[in-house]
């Protein structure tokens, strides 16, 4: 990193903080003293999705939309909310400040979105995305969502 002012080589970060999505960093010419900040964040194409098959690939906001709108299909959800829902879920996985993200991490956010969202929502994305290998538990999660006889 050079210096803006002297082009020199030599700077020392002096502080160091988390925003939201980057890291901030006050650095401090050791030649000049000039002092000024630097952002370092991870760009969204190097972001890269693991399948549960090993391969690698693109991080890609429109698949993740495509399986919302699957799930909220005739749900009074509207297009904002889901764009919503893909925020919330982008800004998780560039938090962890990982380069590699596994498919599910990615599923269990958007589950974790839409369960506050819409409950039928919910249980359709789930019910795609746990598929039938792990029908106890998914059972056990409609037993929770849904009112109970007293
Ligand atoms: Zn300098």
């Amino acid at each position: 990193m050079l210096c803006p002012a002297c082009r020199n080589g030599d700077t020392r970060v002096i502080d160091s903080r988390d925003d939201e999505n980057a890291v901030r960093r006050r650095r401090e010419c050791q030649s000049c003293r000039h002092r000024f900040t630097t952002y370092e964040r991870i760009e969204a194409a190097r972001l890269f999705i693991i399948k549960k098959d090993g391969r690698r690939e693109p991080y890609n906001r429109d698949k993740v939309l495509a399986g919302l709108r699957r799930a909220c299909e005739k749900r009074p959800i509207s297009e904002a909310a889901m764009q919503e829902v893909a925020d919330a879920v982008e800004r998780e996985l560039y938090a962890r400040g990982e380069s590699e993200v596994s498919s599910g991490v990615v599923g269990e956010l958007v589950m974790s979105a839409l369960k506050k969202l819409d409950k039928v929502a919910y249980i359709r994305f789930a019910s795609v995305y746990r598929s039938f290998t792990d029908l106890n538990s998914f059972q056990e999660e409609l037993a929770q969502l849904l009112p109970k006889n007293e």
